[in-house]
């Protein structure tokens, strides 16, 4: 059936856009774009949904997110701040989530970062231990580079005071060397995996298809047509796959698969596309650690707790090996980078295995890219790297970042000069680090006002249209999928986004309260918040 999508502001983001008043969708792809008169004529018996003045926007991208995660913690008790202002709110949450986890399951929160919190520090084992006792409990930090457990959970965990940092890894300690219960970088990864596999085995049959299917939910409600997760594994590639075939994903999953796994997905004939709603294009490899947690590499060390120069993961010669095996093998490479130091071996690996003047043809990526002061951005333009980055950090986490980083803080995540650089930049959430509403990420991109009201970096505001490229265009660039999503054109999927006002008009502070009417993906709508489209 044709459908005609009129009465409404077309915003294509194409480089050369018509005058656009009307939209012919067949076949779940966007068959004609232009005047009202002439898309009519073209499809006689079409179905004409009239839109009363809205704007349809190509449908937003998250270049990266852990969709599965944000399924997974949906359960978990929300200790974000200004929600939970105090570790004493905290172990409320925590009692309270408590009585409704199941016997077997880690009691779970989610969302604080310390310097939020009023007392400036990071909750300890005995202050989980007085909320939830003899049961094992964990809290995440936002970043979701650090926990903290309790008691039974270090037990249940086999970590004992006086064993030594693991690789990779710290554990936070008290004044007598005993575990203070906070768990930094590769065991919280790892724990962090072994519970979620645990509690979706502990679901049954379907769970996990239930869960990304419940996170799919969430984001078609924020506008999302897309999102790249950025660290799938065996367990959830299969829950990805399980829900696609049930026709229950709400969006294009580009998979990022995590690098100890994609050998085996290679192996078993899994790399690639699987369907227009589900591919495993990329792998992903974490350089170093995260930019709120403190644990980003840098050079120098940090002026804030931990005072450390941060955690790397892999040195250059690792991280280049790793490089030329999975560019070989067909892969784009996807590196977490946030600090300058890890940057620069990043960009030392990509520099050794791509051939001069070939540029990037796998369009290998830095993801987060937060220190990537000039002279490391003129070295990423140049070997063509793609900065996968998150606007919406600045209000959420901004204040931290200026706390971590002082003077250079308004040379982080400096997105008009990386563009000036030559750099594409695609935007994205990190979600559930911090929501994935992009509505908030293209208002950081234009304002980067911090929580507290402070302009980090002004210099680099982007103008409201390279905001929402970040979104549409760019990330489509991202995946790969230039020719498929990401603008408003003839011949590409009709995956768009309907809001209530057109965001390039809009005061840029009341960006984020911009309704979503509905998103609709190849055609089909998988969210509205009216009867728009009667009968879907
Ligand atoms: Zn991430």
């Amino acid at each position: 059936m044709d459908l005609v999508v009129e009465d409404g502001v077309f915003v294509t983001m194409a480089t050369d856009p018509a005058p656009a008043e009307s939209m012919l969708i067949r076949d779940g792809r966007i068959a004609a774009i232009g005047p009202a008169g002439t898309v009519r004529a073209s499809a006689p018996g079409a179905e004409v949904v009239r839109l009363g003045g809205a704007t349809v926007i190509p449908g937003l991208i998250d270049a990266h997110c852990h969709v599965a995660d944000i399924g997974y913690l949906a359960a978990a008790a929300d200790c974000s701040q200004p929600s939970a202002p105090d570790i004493a709110a905290i172990g409320a949450r925590l009692r309270e989530a408590a009585g409704r986890t199941p016997e077997g399951s880690w009691v779970m929160g989610s969302g604080y970062a310390e310097y939020k919190l009023r007392e400036g520090r990071h909750p300890t084992r005995a202050d989980l231990d007085r909320a939830v006792p003899g049961r094992p409990a964990v809290l995440y930090h936002t970043s979701l580079h650090v926990c903290v457990l309790n008691t039974a959970a270090l037990r249940e965990a086999g970590f004992a005071d006086g064993q030594p940092d693991p690789p990779g890894g710290a554990f936070g300690r008290d004044s007598g060397g005993r575990l203070d219960g906070v768990v930094y970088e590769a065991p919280m990864f790892a724990l962090f995996e072994r519970n979620l596999r645990r509690d979706i085995a502990r679901m049954g049959a379907g769970a996990g298809a239930g869960l990304v299917q419940a996170a799919g939910r969430r984001l078609a409600a924020l506008g999302l047509t897309a999102a790249c997760d950025a660290d799938m594994r065996r367990d959830t590639f299969a829950a990805f796959a399980e829900a696609d075939a049930g026709g229950l994903l709400s969006q294009r999953i580009y998979g990022l698969v995590v690098h100890d796994q994609a050998d085996w997905l290679a192996a078993a004939g899994l790399q690639g596309r699987h369907s227009s709603r589900l591919a495993t294009e990329a792998v992903k490899i974490w350089a170093d650690g995260g930019m709120s947690s403190r644990t980003a590499a840098i050079s120098g060390t940090y002026p804030v707790p931990p005072h450390g120069s941060g955690i790397m993961y892999f040195e250059r010669d690792e991280l280049t090996r790793m490089v030329r095996h999975f560019d070989a093998g067909g892969f784009q490479v996807c590196i977490h980078a946030q600090g300058d130091r890890a940057i620069q071996a990043v960009l030392d690996a990509y520099a050794a295995v791509l051939a001069p003047g070939a540029g990037n043809p796998r369009r290998h990526r830095i993801e987060h890219g937060g220190a990537m002061y000039p002279p490391l951005a003129e070295r990423a333009a140049a070997l063509q790297i793609v900065v996968v980055s998150q606007p919406g950090l600045l209000s959420a986490l901004g204040d931290g970042f200026a706390a971590a980083f002082g003077d250079r803080s308004d040379q982080l995540y400096a997105f008009a000069s990386w563009q000036r650089a030559g750099i594409t930049v695609a935007g994205s959430s990190d979600a559930p680090v911090i929501t994935a509403d992009p509505l908030i990420g293209i208002r950081d991109a234009i304002l980067r006002r911090t929580s507290d009201g402070r302009l980090l970096g002004p210099a680099e505001r982007l103008p409201a249209r390279d905001a929402l490229a970040l979104y549409t265009t760019r990330a489509a660039f991202a995946c790969h999928r230039e020719n498929q999503t990401g603008s408003l054109e003839p011949g590409k999927l009709a995956d768009f986004t309907i809001l209530d006002n057109n965001p390039l008009q809009t005061e840029p502070e009341q960006i984020p309260g911009i309704g979503v009417l509905a998103t609709v993906l190849g055609g089909t709508p998988v969210y509205q918040s009216t009867d728009m489209f009667p009968g879907h």
